[in-house]
């Protein structure tokens, strides 16, 4: 689904990402770790296609096509979700009209028409169902006044509405509480399936924990420098990030 070969990509002409091997198949979950500053979120933005970040060599396939030159809304609507650090605050928008907002753009990009009425509120039943989220929470106004496990329950809604392909879960968040993790795992369980791949990327091993791994790769300095299971999280969970390091400079 995804094949990453050596990518390289800078940021305001600092090199960021020095040579990034990647593969992710359907049905498959990767963890990506790896101490603050060595470009886990670099990555996430490089793959979503954020114009920021200049990619100076190697390529990124997605479905067997190049799409480094692809603008994000492009990559988005070809099934790449990127959620969102940050995300803004919309008055008077609320969590249901933002989304059928999305779901009908989506579906024009596609050259499809708007998705009748009936047929949206069905799938908002059902999704909102599916992640246990209340009819309140889905008439708030988009972000405003949304505590922490609130927007990452808004995240996830907007996954399951827009069923990507690739999801890339970028959880830098340092406020993320355990009900944020169990809101973000317990979403992701759900809605994996054998048919769609996800990303999570954190450098909190408590998130994988709820969320388990086929894979767990550690980035540092731009380059992925181990690559193991499950296991390996647990690893670097007791032992910190320094004996990597050390493999890497001996
Ligand atoms: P991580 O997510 O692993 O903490 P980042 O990808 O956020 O790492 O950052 C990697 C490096 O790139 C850091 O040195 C950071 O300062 C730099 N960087 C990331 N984004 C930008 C940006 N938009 N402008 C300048 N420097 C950036
Ligand atoms: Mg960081
Ligand atoms: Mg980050």
């Amino acid at each position: 689904m995804l094949k990453i070969e050596n990518l390289h990509a800078s940021v305001e002409g600092k090199s960021i990402l020095k040579g990034i091997n990647l593969e992710v198949k359907p049905g498959e979950v990767h963890a990506i770790m790896g101490p603050n500053g060595s470009g886990k979120s670099t990555l996430s933005s490089v793959i979503a296609g954020k114009e920021e970040y200049e990619v100076t060599d190697g390529t990124i396939e997605f479905e067997g096509e190049d799409i480094e030159e692809l603008a994000a809304e492009e990559r988005a609507h070809k099934g790449i979700f990127l959620s969102f650090q940050y995300p803004v605050e919309i008055p008077g928008v609320s969590v249901t009209n933002f989304m059928k907002t999305a779901i009908n753009e989506s579906r024009k990009a596609k050259g499809l028409e708007e998705m009748p009425a009936k047929d949206m509120l069905k799938l908002i039943r059902e999704k909102s169902e599916l992640l246990e989220i209340d009819r309140k929470f889905l008439s708030r106004s988009l972000n405003e006044g949304f505590s922490g496990g609130e927007k990452k329950r808004n995240e996830i809604f907007q996954m399951a509405m827009l069923e990507p392909k690739l999801a890339i879960l970028d959880e830098t968040d340092s406020g993320l509480d355990i009900d944020a993790l169990r809101i973000v795992a317990n979403g992701v369980n759900k809605l994996k399936s054998k048919d769609n791949a996800v990303v999570v990327i954190t450098h909190y091993q408590r998130l994988l924990d709820y969320i388990v791994p086929d894979f767990v790769h550690v980035l540092h300095n731009g380059k992925i420098v181990k690559s193991g299971t499950k296991e390996l999280a647990h690893e670097l969970e007791e032992k910190g990030y320094d004996w990597i390091k050390e493999e890497v400079n001996a």
